[in-house]
């Protein structure tokens, strides 16, 4: 192995009781998207320690920071997440049993990616120093990924401008980097008033709000036959009216629009627009437009997963314990076997068939999933239009184990948890000073990315005065 991998890996084990612990408060904060105030503190604070110059609170976001080391090209970026997710507060124990029933928890495991990123930066700095590379080491404190995209405010707001190459990790069931493209995204609340009267003694001075909402949704379900196969589209209605003797003055409603491409989701989304106006029309009502987020679908990089993999054989995947394996075996038994079946099915994974009765995935991928689109959405997509990007995963969980759930939250506080996290470390300080120090390695990164674009330009799919939603929790 290289030397100054070497001494990477050296840092990572010495610290390594340090980054777990980092990562399991943050695991215990679960704080919400734009509400991480401890725990982006908590890495901000670690890198400042370091000898990272922060700078908190870009793009308008409290929760959102950047720290650098170094000077001049080239400029390697890290990302790292560290939002939770509602309701998904679970115990590192292998059933079901919140900590506290009802809060947030990280049942995406983003404890351990902004962990990992933040140790890797310092251990690649280490190496810098020692061995005299030069460059600029960027982490990126990302915030509220699951619910606002913080990401797409950082891309609109300038914040990832000059950076060569990006790389980022998510805790998963395999230690892979895909090569899956992921769905673009439109997230939009419709507020239609109407005019309130007695239900049933005056209904004909009344205006509802509510009807305009079910015609709205009844449109939006025939929309369906005339959109791509790939595209989704769903709804929740968060506001229908008091009570039934009322006709309601005012309903809402939150949709999100989804589609391989931006310009599919555009257009989408403009016939749903005139869907609304339609059924205001309809009503006698007036609607109301509020955009929350868009979001790209991700350009992937081959050059760059793999990079990561290769550097993922030359490190080794972890070994488990006896126990661990027992642990895991526990939490596979909540988990049907059809569903799992479904879900690596689902995944297109080559020889998925032989992983059906293995709990833990301890084997290293070659990339996949090229031409393949993931359906849900991320904003590292965003990012990936800025610069080669590579987001990849490490064996964090059970293998079958359902995405956002109780067995996420639980495994991303167990030892096997943590064992993703120190091997994610590992894989991307090892792959950040072969970007630091390989000039072939990015101009190859670089060409393919060129190549993906196809000329495309990225307008971001925000408008240029929307702020990030601070108090969305609030209302
Ligand atoms: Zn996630």
């Amino acid at each position: 192995m290289h030397m100054s991998k070497e001494i990477a890996l050296k840092w990572i084990g010495e610290h390594e009781s340090r980054i777990i612990e980092v990562s399991n408060k943050i695991w215990e904060f679960a704080e919400l998207g734009l509400q991480e105030f401890k725990s982006s503190s908590l890495l901000a604070n670690e890198l400042e320690a370091a000898g990272f110059a922060v700078q908190r609170g870009v793009a308008g976001m409290p929760t959102a920071f950047v720290a650098s080391y170094g000077s001049g090209k080239p400029v390697i970026g890290i990302m790292g997440e560290y939002d939770a997710l509602q309701g998904l507060s679970q115990k590192p124990v292998p059933r079901k049993d919140p900590l506290t029933p009802g809060a947030p928890g990280h049942g995406c495991g983003h404890n351990i990616h902004g962990t990992s990123g933040m140790a890797a930066a310092i251990a690649a700095k280490t190496v810098m120093q020692v061995n005299g590379i030069k460059g600029t080491v960027k982490f990126f404190g990302c915030p509220a990924e699951e619910s606002f995209s913080g990401k797409v405010f950082m891309v609109r707001d300038g914040i990832f401008k000059g950076v060569d190459t990006v790389l980022s990790h998510h805790p998963g069931a395999m230690n892979t980097a895909s090569l899956k493209s992921s769905n673009a995204n439109n997230s939009v609340k419709f507020h239609f008033h109407g005019i309130a009267s007695h239900a049933a003694a005056s209904p004909e001075e009344g205006r509802s709000a509510l009807d305009a909402i079910e015609l709205m949704n009844i449109g939006a379900n025939y929309l369906r036959e005339h959109i791509p196969q790939e595209a989704r589209l769903h709804y929740v209605v968060e506001a229908g009216g008091g009570q039934p003797n009322v006709v309601p003055a005012y309903a809402r409603s939150w949709y999100l629009i989804r589609a391989p491409e931006r310009e599919q989701v555009e257009r989408i989304y403009n016939r749903v627009l005139d869907i609304a106006k339609g059924a205001a029309l309809m009503t006698g009502t007036s609607n109301e437009v509020e955009f929350i987020k868009g979001i790209y679908n991700k350009i992937p990089n081959r050059a760059l997963a793999e990079l990561v993999v290769s550097n993922m054989r030359e490190i080794g995947a972890p070994e488990y314990t006896y126990e661990e394996r027992r642990l895991a075996q526990e939490i596979g038994k909540t988990i049907p076997r059809e569903q799992k079946i479904e879900h690596l099915k689902k995944s297109k994974r080559p020889d998925w068939e032989k992983l059906i009765d293995v709990s833990l995935d301890e084997s290293i991928t070659d990339p996949w999933g090229e031409g393949d689109v993931n359906p849900s959405s991320t904003d590292v997509s965003d990012v990936s239009w800025q610069a080669p990007t590579m987001e990849f995963e490490t064996t964090a969980w059970v293998l079958g184990t359902p995405e956002h759930s109780w067995q996420n939250t639980a495994q991303a506080g167990m030892s096997v948890g943590h064992k993703s996290l120190i091997f994610a470390t590992k894989v991307m300080a090892a792959s950040l000073i072969d970007l630091l120090t390989r000039p072939d390695l990015l101009e190859k990164a670089h060409e393919e990315f060129m190549n993906r674009l196809q000329g495309r330009v990225y307008v971001p799919p925000i408008p240029p005065d929307l702020k990030p939603p601070l108090d969305m929790w609030k209302k």
